[in-house]
């Protein structure tokens, strides 16, 4: 495999607009309530300081894909020249083990019951075009590439790049500023786990 295409995301210019998910749902013709891609979101802190993080995540194509090694029918590749994942949903014969396998969750189901997930927009990548949610984050805030280029942009040290490490290496990017809180904020969203309830830093009892 020549390159692995991934998502690069800086945490600090989203600004949970959600023209990202709009773009993709619209260019793919994505049906009512089915997403690839979603804004997340984290609080952070205690309060009285209490901040919030967004970021956009999809599928992340991931470099060893667990959905691939499950599928019985063989439905989902990993495309050899830049690592996008793909289902032919002409195989699919929707029996979810896919969607088991994925701790982010990327595979979708809709009303055809095959499965259903970001594309990379491989058309567009085809045709040297940016994918739709890439080309429409007003905050600039996601960005796609090779996995290896995008890893050095720390915008002169203004930003330190974590990858997100876990099941399946996933082709995810994420960028903060230094200093801010770490990109591990984003685990539970990412993972769909609830986060631990934050203690109540003080009760209201009548006096
Ligand atoms: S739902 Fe479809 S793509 Fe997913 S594992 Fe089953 S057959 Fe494969
Ligand atoms: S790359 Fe394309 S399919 Fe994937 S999330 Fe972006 S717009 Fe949607």
């Amino acid at each position: 495999m020549r390159i692995q295409l991934g998502f690069y995301v800086d945490a600090e210019r989203c600004v949970q607009c959600h023209a990202c998910e709009v773009a993709c749902k619209g260019a793919n013709d994505v049906e009512f309530g089915v997403k690839w891609r979603r804004v997340i979101h984290a609080w952070v802190g205690e309060y009285p300081r209490v901040t919030d993080r967004n970021l956009t995540v999809s599928c992340h194509h991931c470099a060893e894909p667990a959905c691939v090694e499950v599928c019985p029918v063989g439905a989902i590749t990993k495309r050899k020249k830049d690592g996008i994942v793909l289902v032919d949903r002409d195989v699919c014969i929707g029996c979810r083990a896919c969607l088991s396998a994925c701790i982010y969750k990327a595979p979708q189901f809709g009303r055809d019951r095959t499965m259903q997930k970001c594309t990379f927009c491989v058309e567009r990548i085809d045709a040297g075009e940016e994918p739709a949610c890439v080309a429409t984050c007003p905050g600039e805030a996601l960005h796609f590439g090779p996995l290896g280029e995008l890893k050095l942009q720390n915008r002169g040290g203004a930003r330190v790049v974590h990858q997100l490490t876990g099941q399946g290496a996933p082709s995810l990017l994420i960028a903060t500023a230094p200093g801010a809180p770490a990109a591990d904020v984003f685990l539970d969203p990412i993972l769909n786990r609830k986060p631990a309830p934050v203690p109540a830093p003080a009760a209201m009892s009548p006096v």
